[in-house]
């Protein structure tokens, strides 16, 4: 509980009331997972991680107004009807968990205008919940950064992340961060995909495909570079438990911001169990190799794939070749690294 920290009648959104609803406006990024390698799955379900996020330019916008009651409206691009409007909903859950934690106790009307593709493993949901706490955060005055970070984590893995912004290194379920140095730009072209997956179903798949090698919950899959087999070492079932590689290549090609030595080192481990999932994903991914991308890269539980273009117009050139491949269902330009989670007028 960190009460203290709000500072009553703080307006930090920087408007008036003037007798009318208060209402605050933060923007928040979709994510790609420069590095994906999955661990064991631990007691509580969640696989271990290590990862690399870059957050990129798509991004959503989260207005809070305050109300009688809690609503949520959805506008933009990415308006689903399969985005829930009730207590499920990222955006409005961040709210509840806030509230919960700071003794705040608004109600508000929450508008997302959602412009990151909707199950495609870019985090728009996280990205949601991550505009909302910033902008209750501005509504009740509350500058905890920490806590405000504690709160992010126990609603989802990736919601820490979209909060901070830049490119991270996580560890754990994801949400144990620290700040990666990143220079320059990088252009991507994002294809969406015509068919959809789980995040969860996707794990449950990568389980299986380890097990059928006879590695269980640990051990090297074939093609896998994200993960290295434990030099001996055993878990209490008897399987050999899984040491995660770490990114180093990932790391200095940013450090250096060398696109090309980025393009050799991405990885995700999520590839295979989301191709046999959904095999249009790997037509796509061979169209982007056909169409000259510097890497191919599956956006962390698909089905959204990125192409690493060498410059804008190399980004262009790339998005109407793949305009037309089976399988994609939009083609979306974007670049990377953008910032966290903040406020906007
Ligand atoms: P993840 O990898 O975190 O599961 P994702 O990045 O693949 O997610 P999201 O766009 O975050 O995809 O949506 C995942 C699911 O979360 C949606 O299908 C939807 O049912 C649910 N959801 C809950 N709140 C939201 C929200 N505000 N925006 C989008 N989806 C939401």
């Amino acid at each position: 509980m960190t009460v203290s920290a709000i500072r009553p009648g703080a307006d930090r959104t920087g408007r008036t009331a003037h007798g009318g609803a208060r209402s605050a406006t933060a923007r928040a990024h979709g994510k790609i997972n420069l590095h994906l390698g999955v661990g064991d799955a631990g007691a509580d379900g969640y696989h271990q991680l290590v990862t690399v996020f870059a957050a990129l330019g798509c991004a959503e916008t989260v207005t809070l107004t305050e109300a009688a009651e809690d609503s949520v409206a959805l506008t933009g691009r990415y308006a689903h009807a399969e985005v829930p409007l009730d207590g499920s909903n990222l955006a409005l859950a961040a709210v509840q968990a806030f509230r919960e934690r700071t003794g705040w106790d608004a109600r508000v009307a929450l508008t997302i205008d959602k412009q990151v593709p909707v199950a495609g493993g870019m985090g728009g949901g996280s990205a949601d919940a991550a505009a909302a706490l910033r902008a209750a955060a501005a509504l009740a005055g509350f500058d905890d950064r920490g806590a405000l970070h504690e709160i992010a984590a126990t609603l989802g893995a990736d919601v820490p992340f979209a909060l901070r912004g830049g490119v991270a290194l996580g560890r754990g379920r994801g949400d144990q961060l620290t700040p990666v140095l990143a220079q320059g730009t990088q252009h991507w072209v994002l294809a969406t995909s015509t068919g959809a997956l789980s995040t969860p179903l996707v794990y449950r798949r990568l389980d299986e495909l380890r097990a059928e090698r006879g590695t269980a919950a640990g051990g090297r899959a074939a093609g896998e570079g994200g993960a290295a087999a434990g030099a001996g070492a055993s878990g209490t079932d008897g399987f050999r438990q899984l040491r995660l590689a770490e990114p180093t290549a990932v790391l200095a090609a940013l450090a250096s911001g060398s696109v090309e030595d980025l393009a050799a080192a991405v990885h995700n481990d999520m590839t295979q169990a989301a191709v046999t999932l959904l095999p249009d994903v790997a037509h796509v991914m061979e169209q982007g190799e056909r169409a000259g991308a510097l890497a191919v890269l599956l956006s962390g539980s698909g089905p959204t794939v990125g192409f690493l273009a060498q410059n804008a117009t190399h980004a262009l050139e790339l998005a109407v070749l793949l305009e037309a491949s089976r399988g994609v269902r939009e083609v979306v330009r974007t670049t990377g690294p953008a910032r966290g989670a903040h406020l906007v007028e």
